[in-house]
């Protein structure tokens, strides 16, 4: 099967998400059949709840939509580097593949701050891609955050 780079569905999460007036994060999830069966984008002003992230939020109903607590197999696209909650959801998700676009030396836990994966205490590491369509994702953020100061 030919590789299909799912990160436009997630940048096209990440502008709802700013339209929303949240943090524009967006993420999907692919299933082993290369179908999208989860997309979600930030929703932690939305619902209260600083666990909202577009991560947490794709896990949630790809788990829900498969009936399992578990996404082995499973590809996870996200604009933004993950933060440590996010990072160890995925590893308790199972997912295989993690790609994501622009780096977060603020809040991310992937590629710098803990590296939650590089723990022993991790006991599931999924395959990381980093820097997938990071320059639309970045573009976002700032433009998010030029807009509120
Ligand atoms: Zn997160």
């Amino acid at each position: 099967m030919q590789f299909k780079s799912h990160m436009q569905a997630a940048l096209a999460e990440a502008e709802a998400a700013a339209r929303r007036g949240e943090v524009p994060v967006g993420a999907v999830i692919v299933a082993p059949d290369g179908r999208v069966i989860a997309r979600a984008g930030n929703r932690t002003r939305e619902l209260n709840d600083p666990t909202a992230h577009a991560e947490i939020l794709a896990i949630r109903a790809a788990c829900a939509a498969l009936g399992s607590e578990r996404l082995a197999g499973h590809d996870l696209y996200v604009t933004l580097e993950p933060c440590p909650m996010c990072a160890a959801a995925l590893a308790n998700a199972r997912i295989a593949r993690l790609y994501y676009g622009a780096g977060d030396p603020k809040s991310g836990g992937v590629a710098q701050g803990p590296r939650i994966f590089a723990h022993p205490q991790c006991h599931h590491v999924p395959e990381v891609y980093d820097g997938i369509a990071a320059e639309p994702a970045e573009k976002l953020l700032k433009e998010f955050f030029a807009a509120r100061r």
